[in-house]
């Protein structure tokens, strides 16, 4: 906080004050500089689903500015909800790494590992948030901002408040932007409908037929800069390019943010050498 925003809360600040008072300014303070910090960053990650957490975590790792959006209350997206609501996660070896960086238990069945669903939630978002990531919950990205054939940052609004009224939005610049959103692809799409990105359908492909393994390896494979600036990780990548969905195996998801984070970290590293 700045010298001026220090001054305006000391004057404001009365020990007489009942307490209510107190926890209210202390939320808008808190909030204040949150928003203040999310204003301007090096990555805006729109979801915090598994590969947005895992996008957010290893660029915070990095030292990168990272603010993560996510519509809903809490983070984790399709995690908790393992299959059919029993939640319980699985993942494949190639992913253990992640697992056990992150500190989430699991055991051995077969080639897989199995955790438990909030567990591997909870881990991810406390693995983001203590390396630095801003998180700002309710807030739904709307568009992305476009400036000289770039996205360069998000309008993002209070979720349900922004549906329901006419209410303008804020906009937070990054110099890079992922698309995490999983089925949706909400931010490829609104590129898609002014027709800046192509598309022989006229529509974004949409996920294809379900085939797990094909699936797993398509989502990490794919992840790629769909557009200057905008990336797409997990769940978007099928929605966008047509992959297989592969339903509640989650391996796929995490690398896929992971790839995602190294190659922003290497495309951020190579323009500030320019
Ligand atoms: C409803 C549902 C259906 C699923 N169906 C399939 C399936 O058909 N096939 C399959 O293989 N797997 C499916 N899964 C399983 C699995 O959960 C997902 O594959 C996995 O969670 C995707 O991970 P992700 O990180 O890509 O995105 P998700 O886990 O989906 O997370 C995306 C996050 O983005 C947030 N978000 C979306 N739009 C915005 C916005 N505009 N602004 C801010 N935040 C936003 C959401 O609230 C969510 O938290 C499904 C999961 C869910 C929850």
């Amino acid at each position: 906080m700045n010298e001026r925003g220090k001054a305006a809360r000391y004057e404001t600040e009365d020990d007489s004050a009942p307490l209510d008072t107190h926890v209210a300014r202390a939320i808008l303070d808190g909030y204040h500089d949150k928003v203040s910090r999310a204003l301007q960053s090096d990555v805006v990650i729109v979801g915090a689903g598994p590969s947005g957490l895992v996008a957010a975590w290893r660029l915070a790792h990095a030292g990168r500015h990272v603010v993560l959006l996510d519509k809903r209350l809490s983070p984790g997206g399709g995690i908790w909800g393992g299959s059919l609501g029993m939640n319980e996660v699985v993942v494949e070896q190639d992913a253990f790494s992640i697992l056990a960086e992150a500190g989430v238990r699991q055991h051995c069945r077969g080639d897989l590992f199995v955790a438990d669903a909030a567990e591997l939630a909870c881990a991810l978002c406390l693995k983001a948030l203590h390396a630095g990531v801003v998180f700002l919950n309710l807030i739904t990205a709307e568009d992305v901002c476009v400036h000289d054939g770039r996205v360069n940052g998000v309008a993002v609004n209070r979720s349900i408040l922004g549906e329901r009224l006419p209410i303008d939005p804020l906009v937070l610049r990054s110099r890079a932007v992922i698309d995490a959103t999983g089925h949706e692809a909400v931010l490829a799409d609104r590129l898609h409908r002014r027709g800046l990105i192509d598309s022989p359908e006229g529509r974004l492909a949409g996920e294809g037929p379900m085939d797990a393994a094909a699936g797993e390896q398509f989502v990490v494979a794919n992840v790629m800069e769909l557009f200057p600036g905008l990336w797409v990780s997990g769940m978007s990548v099928c929605a966008v390019m047509g992959g297989p969905r592969m339903g509640p195996i989650f391996g796929g998801m995490l690398l896929s943010g992971e790839k995602a984070g190294e190659m922003i970290d290497r495309s951020l590293a190579e323009s500030d050498q320019i």
